[in-house]
C-alpha cells in the first residue's frame, strides 16, 4: 500500500506518530540511536506521539517513566496504550459490570481490570464471568488450570496478546501466545486477542489520540505492520530491531510497510519515495531493474535504504514471487 508520498516529512504528513517500543525506541537497557532526538523534535513540530506496548505486565505509569528517563520529554501514563488497556474492554463489552473475573498476570494487568470495575478472582468460582490472561513470569500451572476450569465452565476469555516469543537477556524465551496456546489445548476455546497484531489496541489509540491521520511504527513485520494493516493505518518500518532488507523485500502484502527507514531521523526528513516505471524503480539517486527474477541496482548505492525502497517498489509489484528473485548482495544493509 504505498499511499501518496507526504509533502514534506512524515511528521508533517501524520497528526498521530503510534510507536512501538522494543527495537524502536529502546533495546533493553539502551535508547536505540536518534530515537530520543527524532521523538521530541516530532513532539516540537507538533506531532502527538503515543506508544503502543504489548507487555501486559507494567503499568502504563511505569512504561511513561520509563520513557521519560530515556529522555523523551512531555510523556505521561496516557500517552501509552498497553494491550491489557485494549484487553479490558473486550471483556466489558461481554459480561456484566462488576462481574467476577479471572485473571491470569501481572501487576499491570490486576490494575486495569479493577480499574474498570471488575472483581478479580485467582481462582475459578462458579461466579466466573471472564478469564484475562496476559504473560507475567511469575506465572505457575496453578494459573493455567484455573483457567481452563473458568474457560470450560463457559466464562469469556480474552487474551493480551498473542505472542509467541519474549526476548530475554539469556535469549529467547515463550510469550503469551504460547501460554494462550496451552490452555486452548487443554479447552479447544480460542480466546480473543487485544494487542498487536490485531485490531482492538489500534481502535483504542486512534480513538484516544483523536488520530485522523496516525502512522503506525514499528520494527517487526508480522506485529507492528500486520497490525497497522489491520488497524488500516499507514506505517513505517525502521530497521533498527527485528526485521532486515531481505525480509522487508520478502514480506507477505499484508506486512508490507508505506514507508521504510533506515531509523527514526526519517520522521523530521524529507521522504523519499520510489518511484516505479514498467520494470524500472528510481528512488533519490538510486535506479533499480528488475528482469524477471533478477533484481540490479543500475545506478546509486546498494547499501542505502533508497536502493530497498526501489527493490521493494518492483518486487512488490511483480508477478516472480519475492524469495525466487535474486538480490544484490548488501541491498539497503547500510554502512
Ligand atoms: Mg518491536
Amino acid at each position: 500500500m504505498m499511499s501518496v508520498p507526504p509533502a514534506r516529512t512524515l511528521s508533517d504528513a501524520f497528526d498521530v506518530l503510534l510507536f512501538d517500543l522494543d527495537g524502536v525506541i529502546y533495546i533493553g537497557a539502551d535508547p536505540v540511536p536518534y530515537a530520543v532526538d527524532s521523538l521530541n523534535a516530532a513532539r516540537a513540530a507538533g506531532n502527538r506521539l503515543g506508544f503502543l506496548t504489548n507487555n501486559a505486565s507494567r503499568r502504563t505509569q511505569t512504561v511513561a517513566d520509563h520513557l521519560t528517563r530515556l529522555g523523551i520529554r512531555g510523556v505521561t501514563a496516557a500517552d501509552v496504550v498497553s494491550s491489557p488497556e485494549a484487553a479490558v474492554p473486550l471483556l466489558a463489552q461481554r459480561i456484566p459490570a462488576g462481574a467476577e473475573v479471572l485473571v491470569v498476570g501481572g501487576d499491570g494487568l490486576r490494575w486495569e481490570v479493577e480499574n474498570a470495575g471488575f472483581r478479580i478472582t485467582t481462582v475459578a468460582t462458579p461466579d466466573t464471568a471472564g478469564v484475562i490472561q496476559g504473560f507475567t513470569p511469575e506465572l505457575t500451572w496453578n494459573d493455567l488450570a484455573e483457567a481452563s476450569y473458568a474457560i470450560e465452565a463457559g466464562a469469556v476469555w480474552v487474551g493480551t496478546n498473542g505472542d509467541w516469543t519474549i526476548p530475554r537477556e539469556k535469549g529467547v524465551a515463550p510469550g503469551n501466545g504460547t501460554l494462550l496456546a496451552a490452555v486452548h489445548t487443554a479447552t479447544g476455546k480460542f480466546p480473543e486477542v487485544a494487542g498487536k497484531p490485531e485490531r482492538p489496541i489500534y481502535d483504542v489509540a486512534r480513538r484516544r489520540f483523536a488520530a485522523t491521520r496516525p502512522l503506525a511504527i514499528g520494527d517487526r513485520l508480522d506485529t507492528d505492520i500486520l497490525g497497522a494493516h489491520r488497524g488500516e493505518m499507514d506505517s513505517l518500518l525502521v530497521l533498527t530491531g527485528v526485521d532486515t532488507p531481505l525480509t522487508v523485500l520478502r514480506a507477505d502484502p499484508d506486512q508490507r510497510p508505506t514507508y521504510i527507514a533506515r531509523d527514526l531521523r526519517a520522521l523530521n526528513e524529507y521522504y523519499e519515495p520510489a518511484v516505479l516505471n514498467g520494470n524500472t524503480a528510481e528512488c533519490g539517486t538510486v535506479s533499480a531493474r528488475l528482469d524477471r527474477a533478477i533484481l540490479t541496482i543500475t545506478h546509486g548505492d546498494v547499501r542505502s535504504v533508497e536502493a530497498l525502497r526501489a527493490a521493494c517498489a518492483l518486487v512488490w509489484t511483480s508477478n516472480v514471487p519475492p524469495t525466487a528473485i535474486q538480490v544484490p548482495a548488501g541491498l539497503g544493509e547500510g554502512e
